[in-house]
């Protein structure tokens, strides 16, 4: 259930009256948490967390509006728009949240770029890309320890040492490190390891969920629960209302530092691209949600020399940042060389120009 304020009585003592109220009444049902959405967002609604599904919302809501004069309604889940919506948000005005990560500020003033190898397979290679990087201007660096493949029987990443790599070159480049979450434990030899303790433990920046796990609501509420913001791409072949569903996971675990990622879709003819951007997409999210969105045209075209064409024209739809896949030339065999740019000039050029376009799309040229 939600309970959607009115904007213009809301006051932060009604708010606690009502947060202690939902604690109270939750007692009946198995407990309930009162979550405040977004601060930066204004909140006009309280998400109660629980099951609610034995309590009676006429009831509910009368009594709610009786504590407090703020309260407008009360409405199931299921009823209402995802929580991410920008409706429920009308202070917004068509801005977005901003998700700060490390001191980075997607969905801020500029343009963020987060740019390194597809996967880490060693520490040379990943410290050299991340030099290219950080010499380009880049603001975060990208690398997958754990790697979802479309093929088990290839590399799937070099697993925990992955991150150690990663933690390793952080520290010299000063970038801080994204990274994707495969599974929350795994199981290895007999032993349990614990990925996101290990998250925590190499000083991961945030957390990406990838476009296979898109839909796996119990690894991103795991990761939600670790705090650190997160990268949650959209699957290939979801529509736009079932990736707003997934994008609130986070959320209703009380995790609002979510961006949103376009990567491309299911391409009807993959001759000539890997998968096909979907640009409306990243104006539609903008324009549906109060979540920053960013593009991936690595993935969303699969090829070099569509990365820059595909980056620029996913910011006129309104992306916020990019991810980019670079790799060293010549290594044939590291996973997805084909899409990657292969020189730090192509990489400072893209960002060079990105940027540029960044600032005359938003009017500051
Ligand atoms: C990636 O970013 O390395 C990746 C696997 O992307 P996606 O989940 O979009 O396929
Ligand atoms: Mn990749």
């Amino acid at each position: 259930m939600i309970i959607k304020l009115n904007g213009n009585k809301k006051t932060p003592e009604g708010i606690e009256k009502i947060s202690n109220a939902v604690t109270g009444i939750g007692e009946s049902y198995g407990g309930w948490t009162a979550q405040l959405l977004p601060s930066q967002a204004e909140p006009h609604i309280i998400g109660i967390a629980g099951d609610t599904s034995q309590a009676d919302v006429d009831s509910i809501a009368s009594y709610f509006k009786s504590i407090d004069p703020s309260v407008d309604d009360v409405v199931r889940v299921t009823d209402s728009p995802p929580l991410v919506s920008r409706n429920l948000y009308p202070d917004m005005n068509g801005k977005t949240l901003r998700v700060n990560v490390n001191g980075i500020e997607i969905g801020g003033d500029d343009f963020t770029v987060i740019a390194g190898p597809c996967t880490v397979h060693s520490f040379d290679q990943t410290l050299e890309l991340a030099h290219w990087a950080k010499e380009a201007g880049a603001n975060l660096l990208r690398g997958g320890a754990f790697k979802p493949r479309s093929d088990p029987r290839t590399f799937q990443g070099l697993g925990i040492e992955g991150l150690e790599i990663l933690h390793r070159v952080s520290q010299i480049t000063g970038l801080p490190v994204v990274t994707e979450l495969v599974y929350s434990t795994k199981r290895k030899n007999g032993e349990t390891i614990d990925c996101l303790a290990a998250f925590i433990e190499y000083g991961v920046a945030m957390g990406q969920i990838g476009a296979t796990n898109s839909n796996s609501h119990g690894l991103i509420t795991d990761l939600a629960q670790t705090g650190l913001p997160i990268l949650h791409k959209r699957n290939p072949s979801a529509s736009i209302k079932q990736y707003t569903l997934s994008l609130q996971t986070a959320w209703l675990a009380g995790n609002t530092n979510v961006v949103a990622c376009e990567r491309g879709v299911t391409a009807p003819d993959t001759s000539y691209q890997r998968n096909m951007m979907d640009f409306a997409a990243i104006h539609a999210l903008r324009q549906q949600t109060v979540l920053p969105v960013i593009g991936d045209a690595s993935h969303g075209t699969g090829r070099e020399d569509l990365v820059e064409k595909g980056t620029l024209s996913s910011i006129i739809y309104g992306a916020q940042g990019t991810m980019v896949e670079i790799a060293l030339p010549g290594m044939v065999d590291h996973c997805d060389y084909a899409q990657s740019l292969k020189s730090p000039k192509a990489l400072k050029e893209l960002i060079a120009n990105c940027r540029e376009m960044y600032a005359i799309v938003n009017g500051k040229h």
